[in-house]
């Protein structure tokens, strides 16, 4: 074992495994951040491994296929040395092993699962100018659900305390009413539910648990863009919970009449109740943000400290408790004091432009608008969303980058120079025509080209 590994076993798996957890929040899309990483738990640091356990085999599987290099980057970075990763499914731990994860733990849930985290409470919500509406609306529906603000549609940017208000509507139900039927799902979680439920022949149960609920919170529905299937169930669900007087809360980064592709009955449910958007967040709610977590991880925060965090971080309240976390593991694992100079150095990873502008980001930003992966964009595949997909791509790699033909194809799966001129000039023709289409590009423009850290 090298001094390194040795040092580090020492410290805390679950801080370690935090701190890498913030890391890979940044750099991960967000869907697939939530569903199979925020799940996690650290076990154990044994040698050189750490030990993650997972809710089940499925999870390790997949964890193993899509996120093992980035995790194995996020911890390296942490760390300060090579670290591997094993993932555990928790169906099998559990029996042999009591884990002990302090204040992670999540308490049991009466009845079900309802995949709700206690942090995300009402209690541990800062509220200002940016987020009050959202808030009051919020308190609102939890208090009284199934009233007159059914649906609710909260949207906003990335990190900007969606899943957080979210979460605390169905914490706060359950609190108030134990054995409420409150369930919490990332539209991507539904869509593997449904996925599942179809190879198992499980459709019956599936429509089933969904149908039963109080509450149903329904996290990133941007997700689901280009999934037809997926969105004609959720309208069957909505219509039914609407009409039995459930409550039903959305999130997304976008309002509902912005989700492009989005069937036009559904669009006009998810807006058929009270619509409210999140802004980011001016300095003094971004300086109590932070100082609320310092108290609940119980450290002492000083003031200048605290003020340049926040005045680096402007736009995304995940990456300013990213750069604290981070802050801290660097802190404790180094025993070093908290100075501004060290806050600095914790936030280069974090604020600097986490990777050069090209074209695999292209493709990356393109396939999360679209709802698929990078690697299915760039297939043999023809249905119409992926190829208008892969024209996007191909359009902005020109656009932006000015690429040539021949590099823009070879990105896009080793298309022919003469295809990548036909998309070209397909797509000028549907941005002239189809105003919606161009928003589309204008807001993907934006988001490629307009840095990160929001
Ligand atoms: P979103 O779902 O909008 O992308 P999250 O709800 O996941 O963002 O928030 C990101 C992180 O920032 C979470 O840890 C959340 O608790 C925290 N956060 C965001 N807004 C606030 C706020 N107003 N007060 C306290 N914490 C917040
Ligand atoms: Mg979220």
């Amino acid at each position: 074992m090298s001094a390194d590994h040795r040092a580090l076993t020492a410290t805390e798996p679950s801080q370690l495994w935090q701190a890498a957890l913030e890391f890979l929040r940044l750099r991960v899309s967000r869907e697939g951040f939530e569903t199979w990483l925020t799940p996690t738990r650290a076990r154990a640091l044994h040698e050189d491994t750490v030990e993650v356990e997972v809710p089940n085999s499925f999870f390790a599987d997949w964890l193993s296929q899509h996120y093992a290099a980035d995790v194995r980057a996020a911890l390296a970075t942490v760390a300060g040395t090579d670290l591997k990763v094993a993932f555990r499914p928790r169906d099998a731990v559990q029996g042999r092993i009591r884990p002990a994860f302090g204040s992670t733990a999540r308490p049991p849930t009466g009845g079900g699962q309802t995949r709700l985290q206690p942090r995300y409470s009402f209690e541990t919500f800062v509220v200002g100018d940016s987020n009050s509406l959202a808030h009051a609306a919020a308190r609102s529906v939890a208090e009284n659900p199934g009233s007159s603000y059914s649906p609710m549609f909260i949207y906003g940017g990335v990190g900007l305390g969606k899943t957080h208000l979210l979460q605390a509507i169905g914490n706060h139900r359950l609190a108030a009413r134990n054995g409420a039927k409150v369930y919490y799902a990332a539209a991507e979680t539904v869509f593997i539910e449904l996925i599942q439920a179809i190879e198992r022949n499980t459709r019956i149960e599936f429509k089933n648990k969904y149908r039963a609920l109080d509450i149903l919170l329904l996290d990133d529905v941007h997700y689901l863009v280009g999934k037809e299937r997926l969105q004609e169930e959720i309208f069957h669900i909505f219509n039914h919970l609407h009409d039995s007087g459930a409550q039903v809360v959305f999130t997304s980064d976008r309002p509902p009449r912005d989700i492009p592709t989005l069937e036009e009955r559904l669009v006009s449910r998810l807006g058929s109740g009270l619509v409210v958007d999140i802004q980011p967040p001016d300095i003094e709610t971004r300086m109590a943000i932070l100082r609320r977590r310092a108290a609940v991880e119980r450290i002492d925060l000083p003031e200048d400290v605290c003020y340049h965090i926040a005045s680096r971080i402007k736009t995304n309240v995940r990456a300013l408790e990213g750069s604290l976390v981070r802050l801290l593991a660097i802190t404790s694992l180094q025993a070093h004091p908290l100075t501004v100079e060290l806050a600095e150095a914790a936030m280069d990873g974090l604020v600097a432009p986490e990777r050069p502008l090209d074209a695999g980001r292209i493709l990356e930003q393109v396939a999360t608008h679209y709802g698929m992966t990078a690697t299915a964009l760039c297939s043999e595949k023809r249905t119409k969303q992926l190829a208008l997909a892969r024209q996007t791509a191909m359009y902005l790699m020109r656009s932006i980058l000015n690429l040539s033909l021949k590099e823009i194809g070879q990105h896009c799966g080793n298309r022919d120079h003469t295809t990548v001129m036909h998309a070209l000039d397909k797509l000028d023709q549907l941005k002239a025509l189809d105003r919606a289409y161009a928003d589309v590009l204008r807001a993907l423009t934006a988001k490629i080209t307009g840095g990160n850290g929001g």
